[in-house]
């Protein structure tokens, strides 16, 4: 099989050179070496993969729904074939352990083809409003800007979504990994998906700002930072489109005073170093009634040393490098920040983990008696650092969960069920996890507040991507 290759466009149906030549390098974060290239396209090449989705338009909305259900299909065994190969690209080009990489993040991916499949199955594009026929119609062109941290998740949803709602694209993933995208085109590309369908522009920030103002493109789907996403928005506003914002999180794990503490210590400190703290919705402030504060930090002190961290392509590694030389350093002022400002910290710090002196590697942090005005609790760190935070009694966890821009993600431990929704229902998140629930691919998927607008994943996702028609006066 050709090696994947980054530095063409997939654009109507097939791989163009760009229209300026202009490479980036891509860096291995395990091995800090350069390790291929990718190109940064410009506004000419998304003029180009515009003007192929507007011409493929017409057509792909006008195709049946047994039409689109078998191309999904279609895509979802080819995925399956080149699973493996899947977790490989991203572990490489990211640096998420292997078996996290293959097993989640591919998996991941994948599982949006199958529930777009499931959801369209049976999903109502028209009904009835008292004397109204309410049709529901592709948008148009779709506009993609992703992230490198679930680099399949991330295109995957967007993309499955789409293609399900009868809708044309251009997608411009992160430049850190463009080479889960250059695989998912070849995927799309084998299924058959006609040209034009989706089309793939790699780049910087000036292909999304582009794409952001784009005439031809109806609707915007963005997954990244506050901060792009709101630069996103504001140029998509003259041409007065939808946008879609998927962007930053801080969220709260509250942990209630009857829980099984160890458990639920573990469990938190997991899933906040899970893909080396990479992930939006990632558990980043522990909640801990004050009394429990001094155990709770024991715990996840424990947990936070045995976590193994190391070469990304080893089966048994737990945690890999951060993505980049830039969030590296970034993290290690935020950890700065939390012991400038006396939070305690309990185990890592700055610096490399011992015995690793190459690579973007960062300690497992956890810092203790963190207050809400401290940075540490105030920043999205997208690393492996967590702040635990001492709480007086239900309504104050409820208010430091609440004291925070973003409303991401959400989660409560406690063994008394109807009081963990309770406290659940009053978290001003998009998606709260009770006692550590497997993720749901059919729930939507966003945020409240700036963590962004609009939902992604299964029913939500496909009506991300659909307009509302009401025809008046045609009782059929
Ligand atoms: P980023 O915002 O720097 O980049 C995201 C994408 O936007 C990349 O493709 C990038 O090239 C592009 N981009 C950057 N600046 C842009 C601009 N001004 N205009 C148009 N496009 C621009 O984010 P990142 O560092 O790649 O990812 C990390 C961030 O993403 C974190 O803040 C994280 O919380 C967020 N994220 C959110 C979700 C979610 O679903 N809420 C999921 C994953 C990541």
């Amino acid at each position: 099989m050709a090696e994947l290759d980054a530095t063409k466009f997939y654009i109507d149906g097939t791989w163009v050179a760009p229209a300026e030549p202009r490479l980036a390098d891509l860096i291995s974060p395990a091995a800090e070496t350069v390790r291929g290239q990718v190109a940064l396209g410009s506004a000419r090449d998304v003029d180009k993969a515009v003007a192929a989705a507007r011409r493929a338009f017409d057509g792909f909305a006008q195709t049946s729904r047994e039409e689109r259900l078998q191309l999904l299909e279609r895509i979802a065994a080819i995925y399956k074939r080149r699973f493996t190969e899947m977790g490989q690209t991203m572990s490489a080009e990211m640096g998420a352990p292997i078996s996290f990489a293959t097993r989640f993040q591919a998996g991941a991916g994948m599982g949006h083809f199958r529930v777009a499949h499931e959801v369209l199955k049976d999903f109502h594009f028209e009904e009835k409003i008292g004397a109204s026929t309410v049709v529901r119609e592709p948008i148009g062109v779709v506009g993609m800007i992703t992230p490198w941290n679930w680099p399949a998740n991330q295109i995957c949803c967007k993309v499955a979504a789409a293609l399900a709602a009868g809708c044309t694209m251009v997608l411009k993933p992160s430049e850190l990994a463009p080479l889960t995208a250059a695989l998912i085109a070849e995927m799309l590309h084998e299924a058959g998906v006609p040209k034009g369908v989706f089309n793939l522009v790699h780049g910087d920030a000036a292909v999304g700002q582009a794409i952001a103002a784009h005439p031809g493109i109806d609707c915007i789907s963005f997954t990244g930072s506050t901060r792009a996403g709101i630069d996103v928005a504001q140029r998509a506003a003259p041409t007065v489109k939808r946008v879609g914002q998927e962007l930053g999180g801080k969220s709260a794990n509250i942990l209630l005073e009857d829980v099984d503490l160890e458990k639920a210590v573990t469990e938190g400190v997991k899933l906040c170093f899970r893909n080396s703290g990479q992930s939006c919705n990632a558990p980043t402030r522990m909640l801990v009634p004050k009394s429990q504060m001094a155990e709770a930090a024991r715990i996840a002190k424990a947990v936070a040393e045995a976590v193994k961290v190391g070469d990304p392509s080893r089966a048994d590694t737990e945690m890999g490098p951060v993505v980049s030389a830039a969030q590296w350093t970034k993290i290690q002022g935020l950890i700065e920040a939390g012991i400038r400002e006396g939070a305690e910290l309990v185990t890592g710090g700055t610096g490399r983990p011992q015995g690793l002196d190459k690579g973007y590697y960062v300690k497992p942090t956890v810092f203790a008696n963190v207050t809400p005005a401290m940075t540490i609790a105030r920043e999205e760190i997208f690393g492996p650092v967590l702040a635990i935070m001492g709480y007086a009694d239900e309504a104050d966890a409820v208010r430091i969960a609440n004291d925070h821009p973003f409303g991401l993600a959400g989660y409560v431990h406690g063994r008394d069920l109807a009081r963990a929704h309770r406290v659940a229902r009053q978290i001003r998140a998009g998606m709260v996890t009770i006692n550590m629930a497997p993720a749901d691919p059919k729930a939507p998927f966003g945020g409240y507040r700036q963590s962004g607008n609009g939902r992604e994943w299964g029913r939500f996702g496909i009506e991300e991507y659909l307009e509302v028609k009401a025809v008046m006066g045609a009782a059929a």
